[in-house]
């Protein structure tokens, strides 16, 4: 059977005053149905914009998109305004960091999430806060029927991204985007967040992309793992072999960043030292190469000069996109190298 949501070479650039920023330079994906697919990178590794783009909110004018993301037979590059508005909020929905940014000041909460459905299912008022009331409830939002009448501003940080996943998930999409959902709120209600976001997927069979900075979040939630930098998917498959034994240097130095309850108490956390380009010029060859603990030395090391692309890197669908997995410190492009 098909994935979900299938998406090959995409590739977004931008045209900005500096020249042109190529957000995202190739990136493929599959998303199954009823699974969670983790995007990880640091700010402008492209996480974001891959995913606005999926949904169409970019800004058109200055922004070209190649590539394909079909969702479920229908093609979203190029897809026209009005087919994207059907899609979102019904088929395909986002939670953000600030839910302020999808809640409106003005309306109550129950007013938004019944607006919401209606748009999408022409219910009527009735059913539609009956409704609206259900979802509250089922995210965890005590006295769901008062709470629905409050304005945001009166519920808390957890309490708000609760009331947005509601909104999100009141239509049952297949596909939940949800970006940074939890970053803004601390680790305890952080972890119920992730929770409920699990238990609504197993009750409702929704796919998630959980775009995070956090490999810590991803590890306790995602099936898949897709880490991008620098607009590049740099490692790519189940989450179980990427953190388990993750193949780029990039990765293994996000996972030396991430705290564990099994460390011992004096393991040092890191992050990984530097900081990422400038997509406006981006490094020659690898673009993680001036951060890398372990660049190919010596003038001619194709970690200056060649940019690597993904190569499995054992059985499952694991794949890295490094150099040293190509085995191509010495011979040049080696044969199991492919482009996609
Ligand atoms: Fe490091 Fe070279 Fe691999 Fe890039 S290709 S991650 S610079 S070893
Ligand atoms: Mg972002």
């Amino acid at each position: 059977t098909s994935p979900l949501l299938a998406v090959r070479d995409l590739r977004v650039r931008f045209a900005t005053e500096g020249g042109v920023v190529k957000a995202v330079d190739g990136v493929s994906f599959d998303v199954e149905r009823g699974r969670t697919l983790g995007i990880v990178g640091e700010s402008g590794s492209g996480k974001s914009v891959t995913n606005l783009t999926l949904l169409g909110l970019h800004n058109p004018a200055r922004t070209t998109v190649e590539g394909s993301a079909v969702l479920d037979g229908t093609e979203l590059v190029g897809a026209s305004e009005r087919t994207l508005r059907d899609l979102r909020g019904q088929r395909v929905s986002m939670v953000f960091q600030d839910p302020l940014t999808a809640l409106s000041p003005y309306y109550t909460v129950g007013a938004q999430i019944v607006e919401t459905y209606r748009r999408h299912t022409g219910a009527g008022r009735r059913e539609a806060l009956d409704r609206a009331i259900e979802m509250l409830d089922r995210v965890g939002i005590p006295q769901a029927a008062r709470r629905a009448r409050e304005y945001p501003h009166l519920f808390s940080g957890g309490m708000r991204q609760r009331a947005m996943i509601a909104m999100a998930l009141v239509c049952e999409p297949d596909l939940l985007i949800a970006d940074e959902p939890t970053t803004a709120l601390d680790v305890t209600v952080q972890a119920q967040i992730l929770d409920l976001l699990g238990e609504l997927q197993a009750q409702l069979g929704t796919a998630i992309i959980l775009v995070t900075h956090d490999l810590g979040v991803v590890a306790d939630v995602a099936d898949e793992v897709l880490v991008m930098y620098a607009g590049r998917a740099v490692e790519l498959g189940p989450a179980t072999r990427v953190l388990e034994t993750p193949k780029h240097p990039y990765t293994r130095g996000l996972l030396a960043s991430v705290p564990r309850l099994s460390d011992p108490l004096d393991r040092p956390l890191r992050p990984v030292p530097g900081a990422p380009p400038s997509l406006l010029a981006p490094p020659p060859g690898c673009a993680f190469h001036p951060r890398c603990d372990q660049v190919i030395a010596g003038p001619g090391s194709p970690c200056r000069t060649r940019a690597p692309v993904l190569v499995g890197v054992g059985d499952s669908g694991h794949e890295a996109a490094c150099h040293l997995e190509a085995g191509a410190g010495a011979a040049g492009v080696g044969s199991a190298e492919r482009e996609r």
